[in-house]
């Protein structure tokens, strides 16, 4: 149940942060064999959006159209920010925009979680933020303490809602998971239908999950090979290489992280100084020549 939920994965959180916030957490003492991560280039992201795409399709998202969207019934796990350069209060458009997909960030303190009434929102095993949907009452304070707005209420019944999907689009939707009702909250799940078949095929097969068992569909579609995702608890895995070389202490101002044992290193995570120690890390653009 929810409170035992949220008390179990506090106590294992904190067994592996040390409440001084030193570099990378003590993965290690981490109670589960797997700790999924992720790791964005920003410097190799292009903003194509195939990415935010791939996750429509494969996650069987609705399209909901500017009307809706207009009344912020957006409905869309991954979005692409855009940032331009700014330069005594003018916008710079010399060097173009920078781009950062967004989407849950898989915290392990996840603000969401702490105030679901329904313990609808909580914690898996391989330090996820999962949601049950038929256990949500569509209370949205999980929304309202995500950092991030990455969460997305369903407004309409879309399974049946005319025109969302009209025939043979319907054809397309993939089986392996459901398409939500209305009124309850949803959000990315690092394609949970994808990491749990890699992780039964590998006990069928009686051998741990190997890097590059699981790829996200984000991963997958990136034209630009930005997204890594894996086990960190795997030394050898893309990702936990790209956390150990790059990653920095919390809460360290930029130029700190940039004078850190001389190195430039580029990882970061979004709202750290909050908290809620995400399972995202991005690795900053960089630029020629600053503005
Ligand atoms: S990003 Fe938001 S929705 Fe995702 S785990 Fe963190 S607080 Fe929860
Ligand atoms: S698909 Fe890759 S390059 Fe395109 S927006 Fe997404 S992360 Fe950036």
């Amino acid at each position: 149940m929810s409170v035992s939920n949220l008390l179990e994965n506090w106590s294992k959180f904190r067994h592996t942060h040390p409440v001084e916030d030193k570099g990378v957490p003590d993965w290690e003492a981490y109670p589960s064999e797997i700790k999924w991560a992720m790791a964005i280039d920003l410097d190799a992201c292009t903003g194509c959006n195939a990415c935010s795409v791939a996750c429509y399709a494969e996650n069987n998202l609705p399209v909901v159209g500017k009307e809706k969207y207009s009344h912020g019934q957006a409905m869309h796990w991954m979005r692409i920010e855009r940032y331009w350069d700014e330069n005594d209060g003018q916008f710079v458009a010399d060097q173009g925009a920078r781009f950062l997909p967004m989407m849950c960030q898989q915290c392990e303190a996840a603000p969401c979680e702490t105030v679901c009434p329904v313990g609808a929102t909580n914690h898996t095993e391989d330090g996820l933020n999962s949601q049950i949907y038929n256990r949500c009452i569509g209370s949205r304070y999980c929304s309202a303490n995500c950092p991030y707005k990455v969460r997305y209420f369903n407004w309409y019944d879309y399974p049946s809602t005319k025109d969302v999907w009209p025939s043979p689009l319907n054809e397309q939707l993939n089986p392996d998971l459901t398409v939500r009702g209305k009124g309850v909250m949803e959000k990315c799940t690092f394609c949970k239908q994808r990491t749990y078949t890699a992780r039964n095929n590998a006990k069928t097969e009686g051998r741990e999950v190997k890097d590059g068992d699981v790829q996200t569909a984000c991963q997958e579609a990136c034209p630009a090979g930005a997204i890594s995702f894996g086990n960190l608890h795997d030394p050898e895995s893309r990702v936990a290489k790209q956390w150990q070389s790059q990653q920095v202490e919390l809460a360290k101002e930029k130029q700190e992280k940039d004078e850190k044992e001389g190195n430039r290193l580029r990882g970061y995570r979004i709202l750290e100084e909050l908290r809620p120690y995400p399972s995202v890390m991005y690795l900053e653009r960089v630029r020629e020549s600053a503005v």
